[in-house]
């Protein structure tokens, strides 16, 4: 009989049950067994949601209070020295959010981006003589409760490789050398499992979808081979990606199982069945794990049926990864459209999918009604005249060389936007946004609720602009912008206006710890059905003679921030997004606005795991930006953003874009950015954000100046621009307005310099 099971579950709860108890439990306002007792009814009811799914294997383990990673470091002992010895849940939360319940501030743990997912991990720390011990009983724990249930568990575990290849060192050595120490601590727990009773553990080793080193893949062999005396049986979970050319060696490890993702890389299921042995149990993960489109069952049944014609050994079928990264229920989506609403899967009914897939094997004539509303469902969208729209069709086709270069080369641009804009050396802007102030939102809230009325709304956001504006001219900036009060998200405003776009009332992810995000589903093709941001722009240029900056979202990064359709390629609804952006810009140009601001924020995050696809997303991800940002005369200046501090490695791709000016998060690296202009000479207009907006300090002119110096080091200092790192939403009016006038500052004081 084949196995279903699942690689991990949602943690938050349906209803966000978690996140509140957890943010109630930081305020005091519970107590920890309290918060243990939240945690526990939602452990229990999600592993009795799993079972009555017909689960064989219910994960454990993948449970957390905060993130996994951190659950693994703190299992492992692996705890920085700053935060003491002590090993308890408010070590824990110091290291996850870097504050004590005393008052104490502590240097948090670095977060980071779990793979190529919106989902945050904290960085474990390791130095050379890292010492392991075990040190957390949660796991065990957690699974008698799970057994207690009467339910067969399967724990989860982050694989040893994976856990340090994520780590950072605190000094120059080779990670790998702490394998040894590592390994006995792995061992231990396989065996306490094993005395548990436990017979299959999980352990999930995605970096094997990466471009591994030698090193590495050598690693694994060794590693496995000791690993493989534990008296449990292994099951070896890759995700997010193709085994690629690692498929031979990852297919011989000693392991019992290997889970590989055919959502992501459907195409190695060939490669993987060419190396794999009858013995060994072969998992194939069918269900997308990070989209919310109901599978093509019969689809995923051919893909089984190939599988069992070449391996005779033990089938399991699972989602592709976790289901962590999708909200666990559709059912609470009472308003969906009822037409688009059967072409979605949740958490939930994704484990319906599995078990339905297994009947159809099983009991091929008891599954056919599901089948058939299975197919039925995906023609309706596939069919569906909501998706298609002939004149978006009309003009994708349309889209050729004239729509993606600009009427002249940058130095010819530079020349009308000076001859126009008039602006001095070291000109200062922002990225865009001003306090979000708790009036703004209530206006906003009130506004949405039907509780104020279009006029009012209109006239509040007026006054704050208005307000907004006159801030910054009493600052003295140079180029202005109108705040972005109107925004809860930069994604969101525009998904809301734009046609082919969804929105759920409960479509909850988790993003870190206690924080969640509700990303957009992208349906059907895109369109912009009328200006979306013209107005507010228009009224802010209105009132200041200066120069106002207009400001969009680009279309990488609302992709990349959304749940996007999966019936054709990702390139293709990236360039639906870019033509309704570059009818915006085009709008601004014409309302009078002389620079616009083309967001890219999360650019870098669509970069595909394996560097060899990194060059095919680069090249539709600059043309897209491209499409929105050709439309307009040479003297109107287009501005990006980006709100990460590496991209060496992916410069001449940022420099292809050919904004006339990029704005970039440098101060917190202290301007290490800049080691990518050493052999590259970008071309453009430059501002490396002289200004921590993510951290409470207020920086000093010096401070600001000797940033500026720095830069002037790598950058042609006509080249460049002076403003913060990011947007200041989340900021308060009194800091902002000290630091921007220390900013300033720091401009006029390096334009009297150079006399
Ligand atoms: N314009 C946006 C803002 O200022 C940019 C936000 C971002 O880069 N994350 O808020
Ligand atoms: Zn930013």
């Amino acid at each position: 009989m084949i196995k279903i099971h699942n690689l991990g579950f949602p943690r938050l709860g349906e209803h966000r049950e978690l996140k509140f108890a957890l943010e109630r439990y930081w305020r005091g306002e519970i107590t920890q067994d309290e918060l243990g007792r939240i945690a526990a009814e939602l452990r229990q009811r999600h592993w009795r949601l799993q079972a009555s799914s017909g689960l064989d294997l219910i994960p454990v383990g993948d449970f957390s209070y905060y993130d996994h990673v951190l659950d693994t470091s703190v299992m492992l002992g692996v705890i920085p020295e700053r935060f003491g010895s002590s090993t308890g849940f408010d070590t824990y939360f110091r290291m996850a959010r870097g504050q004590s319940t005393d008052g104490v501030p502590f240097r948090a743990c670095e977060m980071t981006k779990w793979f190529d997912t919106n989902y945050h991990y904290l960085v474990p720390e390791v130095t050379a003589d890292q010492q392991f011990v075990l040190s957390s009983t949660k796991l065990f724990d957690e699974t008698r409760e799970l057994q207690a249930m009467g339910y067969q568990p399967k724990p989860v575990l982050l694989g040893p490789l994976t856990w340090l290849w994520l780590a950072k060192t605190t000094s120059d050595f080779n990670k790998l050398d702490l394998v040894d120490r590592l390994l006995p601590i792995y061992g231990e727990i396989l065996h306490r499992l094993a005395d548990q009773g436990v017979e299959w553990v999980q352990i999930d080793e995605p970096i094997l979808v990466l471009d591994l080193p030698n090193t590495w893949r050598n690693a694994f062999e060794s590693v496995y081979n000791r690993l493989q005396s534990s008296p449990v049986k292994m099951l070896l979970a890759t995700y997010f990606g193709e085994l690629g050319e690692q498929a031979s060696f990852a297919c011989k490890l000693p392991v019992a199982g290997l889970h590989i993702d055919l959502v992501r890389a459907p195409e190695q299921l060939t490669a993987v069945l060419d190396n794999f042995v009858n013995h060994k149990v072969l998992s194939l993960g069918l269900i997308d794990g990070r989209n919310i489109w109901r599978t093509d069952l019969n689809a995923a049944l051919s893909a089984i049926a190939d599988a069992r014609e070449r391996f005779k050994g033990e089938l399991w079928l699972a989602p592709s990864c976790s289901l962590l990264h999708v909200p666990i229920d559709l059912e609470h989506e009472t308003a969906l459209d009822p037409t688009i609403k059967p072409w979605l899967a949740f958490a939930r009914q994704k484990l319906t999918e599995l078990e339905v897939l297994r009947l159809a094997i099983e009991e091929p004539a008891a599954a056919e009604p599901d089948l058939i509303v299975s197919a039925n469902a995906i023609r309706s969208r596939r069919e569906s005249t909501l998706i298609h729209n002939p004149a978006v069709q009309a003009e994708l086709a349309k889209i050729d060389s004239s729509l993606t270069q600009r009427q002249n080369p940058f130095p010819v641009r530079r020349e009308q936007q000076r001859a126009k804009l008039k602006l001095p050396s070291y000109p200062t802007t922002t990225i865009g946004s001003f306090p979000q102030t708790p009036e703004i939102r209530k206006a906003r809230a009130d506004f949405k609720r039907g509780l104020i009325s279009e006029t009012d709304y209109i006239k509040h956001m007026e006054h704050t602009i208005e307000f907004c504006v006159r801030e910054q001219e009493k600052l003295g900036l140079d180029v202005l912008v109108h705040g972005e009060a109107e925004r809860n998200d930069m994604v969101e405003y525009f998904g809301e206006q734009l046609d082919g776009f969804l929105f759920t009332a409960n479509g909850w992810v988790q993003s870190y710890g206690s924080r969640c995000v509700k990303p957009p589903i992208i349906y059907g093709d895109v369109s912009r059905p009328k200006p979306m941001t013209v107005g507010w722009s228009q009224y802010a240029q209105s009132l200041t003679d200066k120069p106002m900056k207009g400001m969009l979202t680009g279309p990488v990064t609302i992709l990349n921030w959304s749940f996007v359709r999966d019936d054709q390629p990702r390139s293709t609804t990236a360039y639906q997004l870019a033509l309704a952006i570059r009818e915006e810009v085009n709008d601004l140009e014409r309302a009078g606005i002389p620079i616009i601001q083309i967001d890219e924020a999360a650019f870098r995050e669509g970069l595909p795991p394996r560097q060899s696809r990194w060059q095919t997303y680069l090249d539709w991800a600059v043309r897209a930006f491209r499409i929105c940002s050709s439309g307009v005369n040479d003297s109107t200046q287009i501005h990006t953003h980006m709100c990460y501090s590496e991209f060496n490695d992916i410069i001449t791709s940022i420099a292809d874009m050919d904004a006339d000016v990029i704005t970039i998060e440098t101060s917190r690296s202290n301007m290490e950015l800049l080691y990518a202009f050493i052999d590259f000479n970008y071309p453009n207009e430059i501002g490396p954000g002289v200004y921590d907006i993510h951290s409470p300090n207020v920086p000093t002119t010096d401070d600001m100046i000797a940033l500026l110096k720095k830069a002037g080091e790598r950058i042609d200092s006509d080249h460049l621009w002076v403003n913060p790192d990011c947007g200041l939403k989340t900021r308060q009016w009194q800091d902002v307005r000290i630091s921007l006038a220390n900013m300033t500052e720091a401009a006029k004081a390096l334009r009297s310099a150079a006399g």
